[in-house]
Order: C-alpha cells, then structure tokens, then sequence
C-alpha cells in the first residue's frame, strides 16, 4: 500500500504524497564467472539470495528530479543524474512519455561499492516507487526489462527471494528457497570496484583454461531443502581470489569469522564486504562480536535469507 511518507505540498497523479519502497541487499551464494567475451563482458552463473539488510526509497513529488540520500555511507553516494535511482527514474518516465519530476530520498543500510548491490536496490527501489507514485502500473515484465537496462543486479532487486542469474546474470530465473539462513557481513573500509575485480579476474585467468560458469546443483538442493551444513559447503564466488589480490587484508577477516564459528566465510560479490554463514541468530551475534573485536573491519551487520525483493511500504 501506498505510506502518505512525503513532506511536499504538492501530490502525484495518484492524488498520493509519497511512496517508500524497502529493497533488500543481495549475497551470491554461487558466483561462477566464464572467460572474458569479445565485448568484455563474462557469462556468469550466478546464485543470488536476497539478505534482511535493506535500503529504503521514498518517491515524492518535486518540480525537477532531485536525490537525497541518508546512513553512515551517504557521502559516498553520488546525488547526480548518475545515481541508480535517478537513472531508473529517468528511464521509467521516458517510457510513459513523462518528465521525471520527482524526489528520490535513499535510507542507506547497504554498504556502498560493497558487493551487495546497493545501487541496484536503490534502482529497483525506485522505480517501483515512481511507478506507484505516478500510478503507472507499469506490467512487471516491462519494469524487469528497464532493471535490465539499468544493470545486471538490479532485476534481483526486484524480485528478492533467490534466483539463478545468466548470461551477464539478468537473466533470471526464480529457486526454490527455504531457510531461514543466517548471515554475518563485514563491511571493510572503502570500496572496490566491480570493473577493477573483473579486469583483476582476467589478469589472473590470463592462462587458464576458465570453465563454463555453471550451478552447483549441491548448492540448489541445499537452498531448497533450507540446509545450512550443505549450504556451507556449496558456497563459491569466483571473484574471491582477486578480490583477495587487489585487498589481501580481506583474509585476516575472512580467517576472523572462521575462527568466532562461522561455518562458510566468502566474499560477498565483488566484495569488500565479507560474508559469514553462521548456524544461527546466537551464532550470528557472537561471530559478529568477534569480528568486530577482531578490527579486521569497519562495521558488522546480521541478517537473514531469503527475503522479498522490493516492496511497497
Ligand atoms: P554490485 O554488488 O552490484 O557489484 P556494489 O554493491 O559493489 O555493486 P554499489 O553500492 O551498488 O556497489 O555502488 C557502486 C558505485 O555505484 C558506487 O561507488 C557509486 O559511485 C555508484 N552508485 C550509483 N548509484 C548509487 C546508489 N544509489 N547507491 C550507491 N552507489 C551508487
């Protein structure tokens, strides 16, 4: 349902003052990446479960596009018409023949340039909200097609849960989820860049002979019968190793949650948040003590998996 959250006088076509959408961060349980293409980019087989660590976007109407952004990371966070938001906005107008005149405001909980795709949940997020706010009730085919445009994760967003992304990971298809899943994250110190992993990744696969990215089924059937223990042991990010080469500290705190009785650690994404899969939520709490104690990194967050995808508040 649409929350009458905005603080301008002026309302949408709805008659609705302001639309907030919650979008969750995303972990790949499975990154499987293929050689590079002729157009640089890599095929993936990629396993994404969406974590109980949210963003939250509220659309209001405004004379001209404007975005605003709040939490511990906001300064990192372009405000520009290069923002994911203001992009999915952008685009989702032009498709209706509209001036995207709206403000975009981001709650920010998702580490920025952290491997869990912050940006395309605020993408997401906002577009769902402009949607509602501008009462487009634009088919969800349509809205996953311009998430496409937008980027690779951001159809995730979207949808939440879990899902199997291909080709460059949009597209996707739903997996059968159980849970719950507990999760411990480590947000480093300062970012990495997605493209600087990938061109890390070629250098070091530059002889080597890189495998067809594809699903674990392991990996599958422990997401669809909830097992943790299984699920442990079937967690695999091809992006660890260099992620691991550009940010080598990422090992101390790797080595940090595995010690505290983490039973899978990995690196979330790109990275450089790192990624614990603990037992549960008691577990979760005293992993995350112990890597904060550990001052192997910035910030910890628990959460659980899976989680719904962007919603209407
Ligand atoms: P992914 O996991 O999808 O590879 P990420 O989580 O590592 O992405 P993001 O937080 O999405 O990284 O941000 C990557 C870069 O995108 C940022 O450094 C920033 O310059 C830019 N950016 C654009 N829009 C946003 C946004 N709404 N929030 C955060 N960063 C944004």
């Amino acid at each position: 349902m649409n929350g009458a959250t905005g603080t301008s006088g002026a309302t949408g076509v709805t008659g609705v003052t302001g639309v907030t959408v919650r979008v969750p961060a995303k972990v790949n349980a499975q990154l499987a990446v293929g050689a590079a293409r002729p157009d640089g980019f890599h095929d993936l087989a990629n396993v994404f479960l969406a974590v109980s660590l949210y963003d939250e976007v509220t659309a209001t109407p405004a004379d001209r596009l404007t975005v605003t952004c709040e939490g511990p990371d906001a300064d990192k966070v372009p405000l520009d018409a290069t923002n994911l938001a203001a992009r999915a906005a952008t685009l989702l107008a032009a498709r209706h023949g509209l001036s995207p005149d709206v403000h975009l405001h981001i709650a920010k909980a998702i580490p920025v340039a952290g491997g869990m795709a912050g940006g395309s949940a605020d993408g997401a997020g906002a577009l769902l909200a402009c949607d509602a706010l501008w009462g487009l009730g634009t088919p969800r085919d349509a809205l996953l097609e311009i998430c496409a445009e937008l980027g690779s994760d951001v159809p995730f967003s979207l949808v939440g849960g879990a899902a199997l992304g291909v080709g460059r990971g949009e597209r996707l298809t739903e997996l059968p989820v159980a849970g719950p899943f507990h999760w411990v994250f480590a947000v480093a110190d300062g970012g990495l860049s997605t493209p600087a992993v990938y061109g890390e990744f070629d250098r070091l696969a530059e002889d080597v002979d890189v495998p067809e990215p594809v699903a674990s089924p392991a990996l599958l059937e422990a997401l669809r019968t909830g097992d943790t223990t299984a699920l442990a042991g079937a967690l695999a990010n091809d992006l660890q190793a260099p992620a691991l080469s550009l940010r080598p500290s990422l090992a101390a705190t790797l080595a940090a949650g595995t010690e505290a009785g983490a039973l899978a650690a990995l690196v979330s994404g790109s990275g450089p948040t790192t990624a614990f899969l603990v037992k549960d939520a008691e577990s979760a709490d005293q992993v995350a003590r112990a890597l904060r104690a550990s001052g192997t990194c910035r910030a910890t967050h628990t959460a659980t998996s899976p989680a719904p995808g962007a919603t209407v508040l």
